[in-house]
C-alpha cells in the first residue's frame, strides 16, 4: 500500500488484526508500533524513532538486520526452484546441504534433521516420534514427558501443553494427557541459603523425584530450555545440566534439549549444551537459524533414536508441506555461512559477550536491581523493592512495564517479563552500541525508579 500514512495502517490493525500475546483490546486504544527498517541492530518506526534493538526482534536476529546476503540467498533460490516437498521419495539441493551442515555443526551424534517452519512445530514433532520411538520399541506405555513449571516450548497444542505456562495452560483446555512439570532452577526466587552446586543437584533431584514417582517405565522424555528464556532468563546452575542428564540416563529417559533461543550462539557456543557440557538425545531448533529472516524449525535427533525411527518406525506419519523449504534452507546456510566466516560466535565468546557481560552485570549496583544475571549473549535484570530482601513488588509486573517504556522512549528495546528486564541483543553488536544499551538502561532505571519515588543510583 504505498504512502499509506501511520494513522490508516494503526487504525486497519485495530479493526483486522488479532496480535498474539497482546490484549487486543487495549493494543487497538494504545495504537500499534509499525516497524518500517532495520540495519545492524537498530531498527526504525513509521515515526521516524531510531531504536536500539536489544532483544534482536524475538530473540532471532543473531547476524543483525539488513544483511543483503540472505535477500539474495532467498532471491536466487525462489528463481531456480521455489518450492518442492520432501515427501514422496524426494527432496531438494539445499535441504539436503542444511541437513549435512547441521549434523557437522552439531554437537556428538546429534547428526538427523527433521524440519518444521517454527520452534513449536518442532517441540509438537517431538511430542510424537519420542512417543513413536518407544512404542515401536514394545513400550507404548513409556509416553510422559516431564518438563518445567513456566517453561516455554511453543503455543501449538503440544508446545504450550510441554511448557508450563498456567497463563497459556488455561486457554484451551491445556495441559494434554501425560504431560506433567517439575520445579525449574530459579536461583534469585527460589535459591534460599544453598550454594550454587547444592542447588543445582537440588533441582535436578526434583527430576529423579518425579520419575520414580511415575515409574521409569512410564517416562519417555525430559524436556527443558537450557536456559529459560520467555519467563525470564533463568540461568541454572553449572551442574544442574550434568546431573540432570545423568539421571535421564541412570533411567533410560531421552534428553531434549529446546534450543529454540540457546542455538547458534546465544550462550556463547554454537549450542548451550556445549555451554553447560551435557548431550542431549534430541535437540530443537529455530529462530537464529535463519536469525529470524524467513521461518524455520529443525528437530534434530541422534543416531539411537533417528536408527530406531528408521529401521522399525515404518511410514513417519508426519510432516509438513513447508518441512525442509527450499527457500528456507538456502537462507539458513547462508546464515551458517555469515556466523561461521565473520567468527560470530567466537566473538561472542570471547569479546563482545565478556565485555557486554561487564557491563549488564554493573547495573545490579543501581538501587532497583535485585540481580544482574548473563551468560554468553542473554541476561535479565531482576527489578525489586528492596535490594536487602528478594522480594518482588506487589503488583508484579508493573514495575517491568514502566521501565519498559522509559527504556522505548530512550530509543532502546528490552522487553520485560514480570518485573525482569530481558536481553539478548544482535550477536554483532559493537563495544559502542554496548555503552549506549547500558548507558540507556541505567537512565530507564532512574526514570522508574523516580517514577516510583525511590532513590535514584
Ligand atoms: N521454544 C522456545 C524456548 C522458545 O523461546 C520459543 C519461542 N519464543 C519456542 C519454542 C516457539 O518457537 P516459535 O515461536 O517459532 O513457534
Amino acid at each position: 500500500m504505498p504512502g499509506i500514512d501511520t494513522a490508516t495502517l494503526q487504525r486497519l490493525d485495530a479493526a483486522h488484526h488479532l496480535h498474539p500475546f497482546n490484549d487486543n483490546a487495549a493494543l487497538a486504544k494504545r495504537g500499534t508500533r509499525i516497524l518500517t527498517r532495520g540495519e545492524g541492530c537498530y531498527v526504525w518506526d513509521a515515526e521516524g524513532n531510531k531504536l536500539l534493538d536489544a532483544f534482536a526482534g524475538l530473540w532471532c536476529v543473531n547476524v543483525g538486520y539488513g544483511r543483503k546476503e540472505l535477500g539474495e540467498a532467498a532471491s536466487r533460490q525462489m528463481t531456480e526452484l521455489a518450492y518442492y516437498n520432501s515427501f514422496f521419495q524426494c527432496t531438494t539441493e539445499p535441504t539436503v546441504r542444511l541437513s549435512a551442515k547441521l549434523a557437522e555443526l552439531c554437537p556428538h551424534d546429534l547428526n538427523h534433521a527433521f524440519f518444521t517452519n517454527s520452534g513449536s512445530e518442532a517441540n509438537d514433532t517431538i511430542l510424537r516420534l519420542v512417543r513413536h520411538f518407544w512404542a515401536v520399541q514394545d513400550q507404548p506405555q513409556k509416553n510422559i514427558f516431564i518438563g518445567r513449571h513456566d517453561g516455554y516450548h511453543g503455543s501449538t497444542v503440544a508446545g504450550a501443553s510441554l511448557g508450563g505456562m498456567k497463563g497459556m495452560h488455561k486457554q484451551g483446555g491445556l495441559p494434554i494427557p501425560d504431560i506433567v512439570h517439575i520445579d525449574p532452577p530459579y536461583w534469585f526466587g527460589d535459591g534460599g541459603d544453598m550454594d550454587e552446586d547444592e542447588y543445582g543437584r537440588h533441582c535436578a533431584k526434583r527430576l529423579e523425584d518425579k520419575i520414580l514417582a511415575l515409574g521409569p517405565e512410564r517416562v519417555a522424555a525430559f524436556i527443558g530450555e537450557p536456559v529459560m528464556g520467555a519467563i525470564g532468563v533463568y540461568i541454572p546452575p553449572r551442574n544442574y545440566w550434568q546431573e540432570v542428564e545423568r539421571i535421564c540416563r541412570k533411567y533410560d529417559v531421552l534428553l531434549v534439549a529446546d534450543e529454540v533461543i540457546c542455538g547458534f550462539g546465544r550462550t556463547g557456543e554454537w549450542f548451550a549444551s556445549q555451554t553447560f557440557g551435557f548431550r542431549p538425545d534430541v535437540m530443537t531448533l529455530a529462530k537464529g537459524i535463519t536469525s529470524g529472516y524467513i521461518p524455520l524449525g529443525a528437530v534434530m535427533f541422534n543416531d539411537r533414536v533417528a536408527n530406531v525411527l528408521s529401521s522399525r518406525g515404518g511410514e513417519l506419519a508426519h510432516g509438513y508441506t513447508y518441512s525442509g523449504h527450499p527457500v528456507c534452507a538456502a537462507v539458513a546456510l547462508e546464515n551458517i555461512r555469515i556466523l561461521e566466516e565473520e567468527h560470530i560466535v567466537d566473538r561472542c565468546r570471547t569479546d563482545i559477550g565478556p565485555y557486554l557481560g561487564e557491563r549488564w552485570k554493573a547495573l545490579a549496583e543501581h538501587p532497583l536491581v535485585g540481580e544482574a544475571r548473563f551468560v554468553g549473549m542473554v541476561g535479565a535484570l531482576e527489578l525489586v523493592p528492596s535490594k536487602s530482601s528478594r522480594a518482588y513488588f506487589p503488583d508484579r509486573g508493573r514495575v517491568g512495564q514502566l521501565c519498559r517504556d522509559f527504556a522505548l522512549a530512550e530509543g532502546l528495546i528490552l522487553r520485560a517479563t514480570n518485573d525482569a528486564m530481558l536481553l539478548s541483543p544482535p550477536l554483532v553488536i559493537s563495544r559502542d552500541q554496548v555503552d549506549e544499551l547500558a548507558g540507556k538502561t541505567w537512565r530507564a532505571l532512574d526514570l522508574t525508579a523516580r517514577e516510583l519515588g525511590m532513590a535514584t543510583g
